[in-house]
């Protein structure tokens, strides 16, 4: 996608600060943060949101998944706990159209979210 600003920082057009990455996915620190560990966890390929999820995009969510359990035991709060959060659609807060996940830590995160 030639606006999306994830798929800048995928392609080295856009700087960010890196925690993991590979041939699936790319965890990178969220430029405005709303708790002390506040991450992005993103597929390399540009699917929109999880209503783009098909059986094919599927297995991106599992290396999601698991790049952030990786990236939770390297910062060191896989057991303090955090949350995984993935906005879908604009009413749900969803600004960029490439699916993420909000990794959130180092803070009591309530129940229910706002
Ligand atoms: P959404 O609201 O779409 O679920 O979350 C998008 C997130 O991307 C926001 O938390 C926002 O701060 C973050 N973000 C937007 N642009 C950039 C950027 O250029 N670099 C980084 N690191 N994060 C960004």
């Amino acid at each position: 996608m030639p606006d999306c600003v994830f798929c800048k920082i995928r392609d080295g057009e856009v700087p960010a600060k890196f925690e993991y990455r590979d041939e699936h996915t790319m965890v990178f620190h969220d430029l405005n943060p709303v708790a002390p560990h506040h991450l992005l966890v993103v597929p390399n390929k540009c699917i929109r949101s999880v209503n783009e999820v098909d059986d094919e995009a599927a297995q991106e969510l599992g290396y999601m998944f698991a790049a952030a359990a990786r990236v939770a035991r390297q910062l060191g709060f896989e057991q303090e706990g955090y949350r995984c959060v993935v906005n879908t659609g604009r009413g749900a807060g969803q600004i960029v159209m490439h699916l993420h996940m909000h990794l959130l830590a180092g803070r009591l995160l309530e129940w229910p979210p706002g």
